[in-house]
């Protein structure tokens, strides 16, 4: 024993002092577009498995050259596993791994020549098998949606990196990433690429939110095709989990089952039991027989859905509180903490492994509970302020944080935060990168210890236009030394080309520099507002189109940009008209008030034949959906009364908090 711990150390002492740390020598990987390197994993566990077929598979996507699998480390290997399953001598030139969840530490050695990717756990190894290959140069902006837009992968005949190590760990234990095609009726191909764009950008769980009961199929059902279709599949071999299935309360007590004899179960709404369905009510939460089935079938919904680590279980979407003595008397908040409260309590022993959550500060329930004392010791609370202004984040002083805070200290299980920044239902058509918002929300997740961060992206048709924000927000809550603004720069650089590339870098950091632009141009934009706009027009859009002309990816992605800032000088062109007429208006001129809102009317048609345009190009700008609902509100919502008040002779303004010395009035504007 003692010989072989004495010859242990002489191998390990040589090997270690034989490693040359020095920076900055290039390994060469593949030359000429051959390799002799070989990739050799230490773990026998699946996200090994998995981490060196996406390292071998990209290495080829890039050279040429097929890295085969070595049976034992050695001169020219890539060696890649868990750090402890990591032979000794080659964990002498990792650096230390940092406190944090997910961690990987990479070394990259010259003489001898060897690789190590060592992951604390096994999401560790994947990410830091990606983090080696965007040294390289791959980037995964996107999700691979879009077969005329690649992913950004080099071709090199020569892949080489610099020696040197360094180690990466997350701040924030769970992040969880719903992207659009885990909404309601699953888009199973749409769902497994956003699973594979996650896990690249340092998620380790997706977010689903279940069909409601009135589509009729079951959650068992639901969670069964994910099994047919690949699904579960793909997130196992990942060691991904799910985070849902969300609103479901509805799905865990069931109308249509239980109504007919238990209609007191139900909620009450203008003296009437009614189901949990739109103009209906959440169940009577005070019930306790009603609670007892609920957590009877929600229990049996988990045990038939393995990979559901968190289930997070929220009351249908839309619904008002029951409206019974009992419950108004005891408060929606509190009794939503009972009805989790019950279920967290009877799977502490049978699924310990299983956390459970509901929902904090939205919907039903927006204020805090007032008794903390009915609150399980396990229950996690997703908190979510639906409609959020970016413009300050949780951490800064400006911010409001008291229902936050309050929901934090309910959330005695731990607290996830929904994050909407690239959301679309409540932000701006065209906006920019929100990452002042991402650094100071960071700054409380980290003071605050919140252990989840929940992403939303939703829906469908505005995948690629808010890509940017949910690339950004995964890589920022990995990594707390994560610039996001910086990483705009890159994103510039490595999307559109080293020609366009700068402008467009330009274009968004100016955009996230300015984020009341983005609201501005939603809502209503003033003289710099639109001054800006066509500044950046002149400075950066027109530029980056003649940089990108060569070539046809870039030219592609670029030209998505210009047709969003199109739309955005379109949609500030109508606010100045609107501005002009209400400025007419208010001086009595109610004769050149009415010439111009004909003249407002063909624009703003105009602006909504833009936004169908910019649908029908299929390439995630603007959901269809949306533009006859809620997008010609904003657009033509006011046309209407402003013209009555024209005819009415009525100066009164339409925003009497508008300042209307803002608006420029052209001589165009009046006469024809
Ligand atoms: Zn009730």
């Amino acid at each position: 024993m003692k010989m072989f711990f004495n010859l242990c150390f002489t191998v390990i002492f040589t090997l270690s002092s034989f490693f040359s740390r020095a920076a900055d020598v290039p390994v060469i990987l593949v030359k000429a577009n051959k390799s002799q390197w070989k990739i050799h994993t230490v773990s026998a566990t699946k996200e090994a498995k998995f981490a060196a077929g996406e390292l071998q598979k990209y290495l080829q996507k890039i050279s040429g050259a097929t890295l085969p699998a070595a049976k034992a480390p050695g001169n020219y290997s890539i060696i890649i596993g868990l750090k402890k399953d990591i032979p000794a001598a080659y964990q002498k030139i990792l650096p230390v791994m940092d406190k944090g969840y997910d961690a990987y530490t990479v070394a990259v050695s010259a003489k001898p020549d060897v690789v190590v990717v060592a992951g604390e756990n096994g999401q560790g190894i994947i990410y830091g098998v990606y983090d080696l290959l965007e040294k390289i140069g791959c980037r995964w902006f996107y999700p691979r949606q879009d077969s005329n837009d690649p992913e950004v992968v080099p071709s090199l005949s020569t892949v080489s990196i610099n020696s040197s190590s360094w180690m990466v760990s997350s701040p924030t234990r769970y992040r969880i990433y719903n992207g659009d095609g885990w909404f309601f009726k699953m888009d199973y191909e749409l769902a497994k690429e956003q699973v594979d764009w996650a896990m690249k950008n340092r998620y380790n769980a997706v977010g689903w939110q279940a069909l409601a009961s009135n589509a009729n199929v079951s959650l068992f059902d639901q969670y069964d095709d994910f099994k047919k279709h690949g699904v579960e599949t793909e997130l196992d071999k990942r060691g991904m989990f799910i985070h849902g299935p969300a609103h479901s309360f509805d799905q865990l007590l069931n109308h249509d089952v239980y109504f007919k004899d238990h209609p007191e179960w139900f909620g009450l709404r203008d003296g009437k039991r009614v189901p949990q369905t739109y103009a209906g009510a959440q169940f009577c939460w005070s019930n306790q027989d009603a609670r007892k089935e609920f957590t009877k079938n929600a229990i049996a919904f988990i045990e038939k859905a393995p990979l559901i680590k968190i289930f997070s279980n929220i009351p249908f979407d839309g619904g008002v509180p029951c409206a019974c003595d009992i419950c108004k008397k005891a408060g929606a908040s509190n009794l939503l903490m009972v009805v989790a409260s019950e279920l967290a309590e009877e799977l502490k022993t049978t699924h310990p492994d299983v956390m459970v959550e509901t929902i904090g500060g939205y919907g039903a329930v927006p204020d805090p509970p007032t008794n903390l004392d009915v609150i399980n010791e396990r229950l996690r609370i997703i908190w979510a302020q639906w409609g959020r202004y970016h413009g300050v984040g949780y951490d800064d002083p400006a911010y409001d944080a008291k229902n936050l805070d309050n929901w934090r200290k309910a959330a005695k299980g731990g607290l996830s935060i929904c994050q909407y920044y690239p959301d679309n239902f409540a932000e701006p058509w065209v906006m920019g990168p929100f990452t002042k918002a991402m650094v100071s929300d960071r700054r409380y997740f980290i003071k605050h210890n919140v252990s989840a961060m929940y992403m939303l992206t939703y829906p469908k048709g505005y995948w690629w236009n808010h890509g940017l924000n949910a690339y950004l927000g995964g890589r920022t809550y990995y990594d707390k030394t994560y610039d996001p603004y910086e990483a705009i720069r890159d994103y510039g650089l490595k999307y559109y080309g080293p020609q366009a590339g700068p402008y467009i870098a330009d274009y968004y950091q100016e955009w996230a520099t300015n984020i009341d632009l983005s609201y501005h141009v939603r809502d209503d934009t003033n003289n710099e507002d639109r001054k800006m706009l066509a500044d950046e027009q002149k400075k950066f859009i027109e530029p980056a189109i003649a940089a990108a002309k060569g070539n046809k990816s870039y030219a592609y992605r670029v030209n998505r940009v210009a047709k969003l800032h199109a739309l955005a000088m379109n949609m500030a062109e109508g606010h100045r008209l609107r501005g002009v007429i209400e400025t007419l208006r208010k001086n009595s001129k109610f004769d050149d008030a009415a010439k111009v809102l004909e003249k407002a009317k063909v624009h703003t048609d105009g602006i909504m034949a833009n936004f169908y345009a910019l649908a029908d190009m299929n390439q995630g700008l603007i959901e269809r959906a949306e533009v006859g609902g809620f997008i010609k509100i904003g657009i033509k919502g006011w046309l209407d009364e402003e013209q009555k008040r024209i005819a009415a002779h009525d100066t009164t303004p339409l925003n009497p908090y508008k300042k209307l010395s803002e608006t420029e009035m052209l001589p165009a504007d009046v006469l024809k």
